[in-house]
């Protein structure tokens, strides 16, 4: 029987997923031990056996397995419970209401992303209900502290109870909106993200009184420096496998992209030149693209200065700077020492705050190949491509264990084109009823292909 979209669910996800959402889990300090139970509890009334992990005080996670028999390597599930904070001023609900009106459910995390726990824990139900053989165990895994960084959540379970977690497959959040084009919907799956290198510098001055500038040496001067130097530093454009082949796919999909992707691909020293071009027509997706064809580097903290008669001796800005996949952090802290030491050395302190490396799994597998063949029999017209994505997710603890991770939380755009990312960590974060069924669909589809 072909797929087809699951309607029969469609009250059971939406009223799991309000009930999620009232459950506040915002993090500092997450305090996701309430949803963690929550979520086992009603897992435990479908007869799975829940193991639970405090990996802090408050700080809960909560696994799963449904067992296979072993012919095929397992498939993890993965989610996380904590979400970021809402200023519930700003909105137009209150944010932890999970109220359900206008074809969408409300609230902060619906995208971000208690919507797709909703959804991994529907189709794992779904998997045991009907009985469905499966040929390697599916676990299912959520987890705390994802958006402080995830040392809570993934990365304490992967180093204590790796056995319980660990699989060669794992699907999570970062990727699955569609992107609409003039030919059909093109679905993301996310194979890579950049790395983080958090840093800081310190320039050094002599005080003096604010009237007389020439006797003193203003450290906020020499800092001025240090951020126009790094701020606009353009660094080596780099196509990485996943964004060659996304703009391949976007190309072949869409006429009027055809042209300046594959002039991309061929010429990706002309980068800046053929985006600017494309922002004439279509200024998001040339956004968009840009930071993922090299490492970016963007100052934002500064501090500096004491009173308002006193020339400063110290200022210091925190970088955040973001590298693609095979860029190496050390590489790239000698590539910025280098750039300080033009503006001025002894003055100069570089600290380095915090490194994530970047993260990229091949597109070339056969879970890569059970999504792409799902999403066709839903919509036959339909593209999939492989995306990077900026920012960091728990994916990167896995990829690093070995794991091939994709983000796939499978959604038609919602409203207008791009507004749905926006709306992540943004006001009025929601997710339309029928997307929640769609990737309760695709998802479900997806595991049975791939455990068949
Ligand atoms: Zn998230």
């Amino acid at each position: 029987m072909p797929a087809q979209l699951l309607k029969e669910v469609e009250e059971e996800v939406t009223n799991f997923l309000s009930d999620l959402i009232r459950i506040n889990t915002t993090n500092p300090p997450g305090n996701e031990i309430i949803a963690a139970k929550y979520l086992a509890e009603h897992l435990s009334r479908e007869g799975f056996r829940c193991e639970f992990f405090e990996s802090a005080p408050e700080r809960g996670n909560v696994i799963t397995r449904l067992k296979g028999t072993g012919e095929k390597p397992s498939l993890l599930l993965l989610s996380h419970l904590d979400v970021v904070a809402a200023n519930a001023q700003e909105w137009s609900v209150e944010p932890f209401s999970g109220v359900v009106k206008d074809g969408f459910v409300w609230g902060r995390g619906a995208l971000d992303m208690k919507g797709m726990i909703a959804i991994e824990a529907m189709a794992l139900k779904l998997l045991k209900r009907n009985e469905i053989k499966l040929k390697g165990d599916v676990i299912f895994a959520a987890t705390a502290d994802e958006e402080q960084g995830g040392l809570l959540g993934a990365d304490y379970l992967l180093r204590n109870h790796s056995e319980k977690i660990f699989a060669p497959y794992v699907l999570n959040e970062g990727g699955g909106l569609a992107i609409p084009t003039r030919n059909g919907n093109v679905f993301t799956v996310q194979t890579a993200e950049k790395g983080i290198l958090w840093f800081k510098v310190k320039a050094k001055g002599i005080p003096g009184h604010g009237s007389m500038p020439n006797v003193a040496d203003n450290a906020i001067m020499r800092m001025n420096k240090v951020v126009e130097k790094l701020g606009n530093y353009n660094s080596e454009v780099s196509l990485v496998p996943t964004v060659k082949r996304f703009l391949s796919e976007i190309a072949q999909k869409d006429p009027v992209l055809k042209e300046p992707f594959t002039h991309l691909l061929s010429n990706p020293e002309l980068s800046d030149v053929i985006l600017d071009e494309l922002a004439k027509v279509a200024p998001q997706l040339a956004e968009e693209v840009r930071p993922r064809l090299r490492m970016t580097i963007s100052p934002t903290i500064i501090r500096g200065g004491v009173k308002e008669n006193v020339i400063p001796s110290e200022c210091e800005t925190v970088f955040d700077c973001r590298l693609l996949p095979g860029q190496e952090s050390a590489q790239t802290i000698s590539l910025i020492k280098g750039l300080l030491d033009e503006v001025n050395s002894e003055k100069l302190v570089f600290e380095n705050m915090q490194v994530q490396e970047s993260s990229e799994s091949t597109a070339e597998t056969s879970l890569y190949d059970a999504i792409d063949f799902v999403l066709r029999e839903f919509e036959p017209n339909c593209g999939v491509t492989p995306i990077l994505s900026t920012g960091g997710t728990d994916s990167r603890f896995f990829r690093r264990k070995g794991s091939v991770c994709y983000g796939f939380q499978p959604m038609y755009p919602e409203e207008s084109s791009g507004e749905v990312p926006k709306r992540e960590h943004g006001i009025d974060e929601r997710i339309s009823v029928e997307n929640l069924v769609f990737g309760t669909s695709v998802l479900y589809e997806t595991v049975k292909k791939f455990m068949s």
